[in-house]
């Protein structure tokens, strides 16, 4: 590949500075697909009264698995921040303490539902605390999820899906924190470990699914219903922000920094940000400066055909779930 357009760029990265890069090519003019955040936002409803059962932790909430919106003033003024500034606290998400219980949770429940209904165990009617008894448990556990991840995709899923009754499997990488295999392997989740890096265990998960029929791969690199998960945030920041009669207009556009390793959470989010406030909201994706994936691939066009090692860094990171190289 030739690279030379973007030496300068590349020289950057390479001596690992914090740098902003703006996509030119970004246009105010697209197309926003709400069915699919609906169809994303009615499952989650759906499952709200099973949530309350099996995880009381979200009775508080109605079975929401929802995060705080908070203020942080001694941040704002040591940072020097104009107009206001808040955490979104998704690594204080019910259930599993990051991003991925909005996506990885959804998906679950897309692959639950599914199965259910075409064996017409459960209608669009029924009252989803049905979910807990053993005829449906016992359908669910005909079935492996298989899964890819840095960890916190593995713990979003293995969770859901054992507490379904699904058989499940999560490839981990190496970055993988050992405490989060030790809870899914206590809770009956295969926790397959390997010395590679993401891409590598999302590669491992998906040869293994191809090979059963009976098996549900979630693709954390190309999945719609992921997305669609992380998507339903968009209409649940507009509401809390609302709620405290926080504007978002012209006057007072919203400015959104979300961690970002393979793009699915930061997109998937600033999808439904966008389906809410439109022009008036702008969303920076934030990267480790060794594992800058996302800018190097949509700075360069190359996507996925570019790693960041190619460029010499070396992808390894503290920060959490974002070792994506
Ligand atoms: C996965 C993850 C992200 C980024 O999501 P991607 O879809 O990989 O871009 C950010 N923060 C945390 C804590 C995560 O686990």
């Amino acid at each position: 590949m030739d690279l030379s357009p973007f030496q300068n760029l590349i020289d950057e990265l390479k001596s690992k500075k914090m740098i902003v890069w703006k996509n030119k090519k970004k246009s105010e003019i697209y197309q926003i697909d709400s069915a699919l955040i609906d169809d994303a936002e009615g499952r989650l409803k759906r499952f709200a009264p099973y949530f309350q059962e099996v995880f009381p932790e979200t009775k508080k909430q109605d079975g929401k698995v929802e995060s705080v919106l908070q203020s942080v003033p001694v941040m704002q003024q040591k940072l020097g921040v104009k107009g206001k500034l808040y955490v979104k606290r998704d690594d204080a998400l019910p259930i599993s303490g990051s991003i991925k219980a909005r996506g990885g949770i959804h998906e679950v429940l897309y692959a639950a539902e599914k199965i259910a209904m075409e064996h017409r165990f459960v209608s669009l009617e029924d009252n989803y605390k049905i979910f807990t008894t053993k005829p449906i448990q016992k359908l669910l556990s005909q079935y492996t999820i298989v899964v890819g991840s840095t960890g916190n995709l593995g713990l979003s899923i293995g969770i859901m899906s054992a507490t379904l009754g699904f058989k499940v499997n999560v490839h981990m990488s190496h970055d993988a924190k050992e405490w989060k295999k030790q809870l899914l392997r206590k809770i009956g989740v295969t926790v397959v470990e390997h010395s590679g890096d993401f891409s590598l265990a999302v590669d491992a998960g998906r040869k293994e699914a191809l090979k059963d029929p009976n098996s549900y791969f979630i693709d954390d690199e190309h999945s719609k219903q992921l997305f669609a998960g992380y998507a339903v945030a968009g209409r649940r920041l507009k509401q809390q922000l609302q709620e405290e009669n926080i504007a978002v207009d012209a006057n007072h556009p919203l400015y959104v920094y979300i961690p970002c390793g393979v793009g699915g959470g930061p997109g998937g989010v600033t999808y439904g940000l966008k389906e809410s406030f439109g022009e008036n909201v702008h969303g920076y994706f934030v990267e480790p400066t060794e594992s800058p994936c996302m800018l190097l691939g949509m700075a360069t066009g190359l996507h996925d055909k570019i790693a960041v090692q190619d460029i010499g860094l070396s992808n390894l990171t503290i920060a959490d779930g974002l070792a994506v190289g």
